[in-house]
């Protein structure tokens, strides 16, 4: 029943076996799916492309979305390969340092806007460039964090960035849904990757969220996995425009 064999799943955001997009590529694989995985350029591609070799990926496709045309290229390359699309997961953010690690109030237009840039609308040009090779229906899925919903200390600029992730997911879920395309956000707990060391006193995050949690533990990569693969699959296909925490149960306390 949850399967994904058959599936061709585009999962961007691998930078290292830390990141939640390779956890997320390890359970697409392992329930089936053809993979396609993105590196930013030609200094993560060495961390990438043995990752890429342990999924058996065909594909592995350099992707910044700050550069104009690679992301349609990487659509035309899936559209050459495989003719179709059923899965696309994005699972990128970024923020200039300065702009990241002060206050909103004094964050500068250029770091505001390229934040957004990146974490945000590029979600949109990829979900534009997967609805044509998705004509049977599909799965999107983006990467929030519960500083969408509250002011998390330090998460700064990020917060106003991921409210505007989660908000455009459910304006995509209704615009994409006559297309039988599904929309979601997952939002995992804190996990120390490489985007989260940008982030200042990021161990007390870490600490915290093991003495909020009910479960006193953090999620994990492998957990942000199986959810997202339960997604993709054909019986999940009536759950769309959600925000879905990954988080043992951190943001449900007060
Ligand atoms: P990561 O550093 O492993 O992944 C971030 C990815 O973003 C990297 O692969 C990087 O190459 C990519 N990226 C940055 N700029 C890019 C660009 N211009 N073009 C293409 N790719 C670009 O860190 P992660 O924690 O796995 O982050 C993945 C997602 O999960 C992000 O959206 C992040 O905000 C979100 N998230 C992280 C946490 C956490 O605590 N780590 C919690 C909730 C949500």
């Amino acid at each position: 029943m949850f399967s994904l064999s058959g599936k061709k799943a585009l999962v961007v955001g691998i930078a290292n076996d830390q990141s939640i997009a390779w956890g997320v590529a390890q359970a697409m694989r392992n329930a089936g799916a053809e993979l396609a995985v993105t590196y930013l350029n030609a200094k993560a591609e060495p961390h990438v492309r043995p990752l890429a070799e342990q999924l058996n990926a065909p594909l592995v496709l350099p992707l910044d979305v700050s550069v104009p045309g690679q992301d349609a290229a990487v659509f035309e390359q899936i559209r050459q390969h495989w003719g179709q699309l059923d899965v696309l997961v994005h699972s990128i953010a970024f923020a200039p340092r300065t702009d990241l690690q002060g206050r909103v109030v004094d964050s500068s237009a250029e770091g505001f806007a390229s934040a957004m840039d990146i974490s945000v609308h590029s979600f949109v040009r990829l979900a534009h460039l997967a609805e044509p090779l998705m004509g049977q229906g599909g799965a999107l899925m983006a990467m929030s964090y519960y500083g969408a919903e509250k002011v998390i200390s330090s998460y700064n600029l990020m917060g106003p960035v991921k409210a505007a992730l989660e908000a455009t997911v459910r304006q995509l879920a209704a615009e994409l849904g006559p297309g039988n395309i599904s929309v979601n956000a997952l939002s995992p707990g804190p996990m120390a990757t490489r985007a989260a060391s940008g982030i200042a006193k990021f161990d007390q995050l870490l600490d915290h969220a093991v003495q909020q949690a009910p479960m006193h533990r953090l999620a994990t990569i492998d957990d942000v996995g199986a959810l997202a693969a339960f997604l993709a699959c054909d019986p999940a296909r009536n759950i769309t425009g959600n925000v879905i925490h990954v988080d043992a149960g951190a943001h449900i306390m007060g």
